[in-house]
């Protein structure tokens, strides 16, 4: 996957495309999505570079349940709110299961259930999911300031969890899918995802263009394209391709950036996608 990636001379700032930019706030490397920040919220990624854990976590991890030391997480998160604005103890988060539940956002924090997507509404709203090679959707509709967060591994993305949280915001919050901003952060690439036949045989099943979202591999296997698809499934879900920004970046790739489980080999941090509007 190519990463066209510009330094700005002293400015601390990289251009990495796809409607993404990558920046160092307060001492934490952020990835942000300029269009849905231009429209009033706060949706960022976060990077692994400015926090305090320990290798393999080195050194942003925002995950409990990983095997860091909590004291270290706690100090991540707090650094990570400074940045944002957006204290930890805000957002909401779902204890996530790689299943298809989209949850309406009810108050600050964990919500104590199993679910992969939050949406919500209003000022104050705020949400979060951890991703490492999964990738983040982001939705924002500037008509009627609803929000959605979705975490779309191989799972999810076959499951359509992006399209089921458009189709949540609708029904919640009578959104119109046109109306609405939509951004994939970065997550593992079509260059470094080799997936098996069973995984193959569960996307076939799943949509009629499972072959435009996989490239070939070796016997048996095939690269997947988890942006790729997610792009797609939005589109099927009546989203304008044009305003959905699709990070180019690759988590396995990116390793200086970016948390990978699969190229850690399972032991590594995790990121925070971070969806939020002004209280
Ligand atoms: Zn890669």
């Amino acid at each position: 996957m190519t990463v066209a990636r510009t330094m700005m001379a002293g400015g601390g700032q990289a251009l990495d495309g796809g409607g993404w930019r990558y920046e160092a706030a307060g001492g934490v490397g952020l990835f942000r999505a300029p269009a849905l920040e231009a429209a009033g919220a706060v949706a960022v990624v976060s990077s692994r570079c400015g926090g305090v854990s320990a290798p393999p976590f080195d050194s942003l991890n925002l995950g409990l349940s990983v095997g860091d030391d909590e004291v270290a997480v706690a100090e991540n998160r707090a650094r990570l709110g400074e940045a944002l604005g957006v204290p930890w103890p805000r957002l909401a988060t779902v204890r996530q299961v790689h299943g298809t539940e989209v949850h309406p956002v009810a108050g600050a924090g964990p919500q104590g259930m199993d679910a992969d997507a939050l949406i919500g509404r209003g000022p104050g709203t705020a949400m979060a999911i951890l991703v490492a090679d999964c990738a983040p959707v982001f939705l924002l509709d500037p008509r009627t300031g609803a929000v959605g967060l979705a975490h779309a591994g191989w799972r999810g993305t076959a499951g359509g969890i992006a399209a089921r949280t458009v189709a949540a915001m609708g029904e919640a919050y009578g959104c119109r899918p046109g109306d609405l901003l939509a951004a994939v952060g970065p997550a593992i690439g079509p260059c470094c995802y080799e997936v098996d036949e069973p995984v193959l045989a569960r996307l076939r099943a799943s949509a009629p263009w499972w072959a435009e979202v996989v490239r070939p591999g070796r016997p048996g296997h095939a690269h997947l394209d988890v942006p790729g698809a997610n792009l797609r499934v939005l589109r099927d879900a009546g989203l304008d391709p044009a305003r959905v920004a699709v990070a180019p970046m690759c988590t396995a790739c990116d390793r200086d950036r970016l948390f990978s489980h699969r190229a850690s080999g399972g032991r590594t941090g995790r990121m925070a996608a971070v969806l939020a509007l002004p209280g």
